[in-house]
């Protein structure tokens, strides 16, 4: 994901767009998880020299595949990503906020998939109704329904009753 910025960098004013596409699969670290991004993953916008420093403002959209936090089912999501950053020459670098470029290219990898990351949802729904998975006997309730809740009352009566079954037998 690099944006070549030779003509750019030697002339104050001069703007240029760019639209990378970029095939290659990214592994994203978030949560203690790693989720993969699925190529393409699209990058657009423009540098401008501005001042001498090269302004980079462009939209990231990326495929990602996230698991659902309810049902653990792997589903794919969109994910949009927009980014304004300032590079300075290496050498020349005045404030926190400036990253600096070397030589005739920015490369915006790290930046893009630090941003993609930075949008994940810290909850991951494949549907905003997931009905997840079944606490007693872990059926995923969005294929099918286990009809758990009438039983856990039974299972628990069971369970009861065998303890008084116990006590009885035992004496
Ligand atoms: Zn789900
Ligand atoms: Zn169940």
């Amino acid at each position: 994901m690099k944006i070549n910025i030779s003509k750019i960098s030697r002339c104050e004013g001069i703007k240029e767009n760019f639209d990378i596409i970029d095939k290659n699969q990214y592994e994203l670290l978030f949560n203690n998880q790693t989720f993969k991004t699925l190529p393409p993953l699209s990058v657009r916008g423009y540098a401008v020299n501005y001042e001498g420093k090269i302004e980079v403002d462009f939209e990231t959209t990326a495929t990602v595949e996230l698991q659902c936090s309810r049902c653990i089912e792997n589903y794919v999501a969109d994910v949009h990503a927009s980014s304004f950053h300032i590079f300075v020459k290496e050498g020349f670098q005045t404030d926190e906020d400036q990253q600096f470029y070397k030589g005739d290219e920015i490369d915006l990898t790290d930046i893009v998939l630090n941003e993609i990351t930075a949008e994940l949802p810290m909850k991951p729904l494949c549907t905003t109704d997931c009905k997840g998975l079944c606490p007693e006997c872990g059926t995923n309730n969005n294929q099918r329904s286990c009809g758990c809740k009438a039983e856990e009352i039974d299972s628990r009566l069971q369970v009861l009753q065998k303890l008084l079954e116990d006590e009885q037998g035992g004496v």
